[in-house]
């Protein structure tokens, strides 16, 4: 039977990018112009096109004002998982602000579209060294994963450190992390579970990057994107550093086409199915080694 990798889309609007937090200020948010609804409806219709099924790891800011979104979501059999509040990341806060964000996210998340919520993904891949407070804190408040953590040297995030593939970060408990997919490229590890790998780079080297997952280590790739990225008409960002403005708007343009070869090219499933299969991997690997 073919692997199922987890396909993933961190909900979240132009505005709200880790990249240009220090050029929009939260406050500004509600005045700015709202195109997470139409990009997120394009992006379900793509993929029940190849009847694949995804995670919507969403922030709480924006499940409060769509919540008709939200039932579409879940309605069409994905699963509704968390992207915190209002994309703060989490080294940002301390265990107790961590713990009501959190709770708050999950608490208006499942009000809107009517499913329970175990998934939660950390904004920018903020769960790393600083954070060992984290994961406990997920378990605690009754989430069963996360897949925050990006184990790469990246010049915005990473925990590099890291194992590249599913781990249980709480003692005693079943939580399990699901970092995003990297590849082994000349003895480096490389991001390569979307981002600019994917949009940036030619589709090929994506494909390239999840069979050696699959095939070499015999695992479930994890792979993200989000909804501005299938969206070339979103305004522009002015005064944000050049490096970021590039790295966000590169390829807008072709990114639904290269997404529809992803998604055709592989098997797709729900994070919540990944982290069960993974879980009952962990578990029968530690009953062999006894
Ligand atoms: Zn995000």
């Amino acid at each position: 039977m073919p692997l199922v990798n987890g396909l993933s889309v961190d909900v979240e609007d132009w505005f709200q990018v880790g990249a240009f937090e220090d050029v929009i200020e939260r406050d500004q948010w509600s005045g700015l112009d709202d195109r997470v609804d139409r990009n997120v409806r394009q992006i379900l219709d793509l993929f029940d096109a190849a009847a694949a099924r995804a995670t919507f790891f969403t922030l709480g800011w924006v499940a409060q004002r769509h919540g008709p979104l939200l039932l579409e979501i879940a309605r069409r059999g994905h699963e509704i998982a968390s992207h915190g509040w209002d994309h703060q990341r989490v080294f940002r806060m301390n265990p107790a602000s961590f713990a009501a964000d959190i709770a708050r996210t999950r608490k208006v998340l499942e009000d809107a579209s009517g499913t329970s919520v175990i998934g939660y993904r950390a904004p920018s891949f903020s769960i790393d060294a600083r954070t060992p407070w984290a994961h406990q804190v997920l378990a605690e408040e009754g989430y069963s994963y996360s897949s925050s953590v990006a184990p790469v040297v990246h010049d915005h995030y990473g925990w590099p450190e890291a194992s590249r593939f599913a781990f249980k970060p709480v003692e005693g408990s079943n939580f399990i992390e699901l970092p995003v997919t990297t590849a082994i490229f000349r003895g480096k590890r490389l991001a390569a579970g979307g981002g600019g790998f994917f949009r940036v780079l030619p589709y090929a080297f994506s494909r390239w990057a999840i069979r050696q997952v699959n095939r070499t280590d015999r695992r479930p790739a994890v792979f993200y994107f989000h909804p501005w990225e299938i969206d070339p008409g979103q305004p522009r960002v002015a005064g944000a550093p050049l490096r970021s403005r590039l790295r966000h708007y590169t390829n807008l343009e072709r990114m639904s086409g290269k997404l529809e070869h992803l998604v055709r090219d592989f098997h797709w499933g729900r994070m919540d199915g990944v982290a069960k299969r993974e879980n009952l991997r962990l578990r029968l690997e530690r009953a062999v080694q006894g």
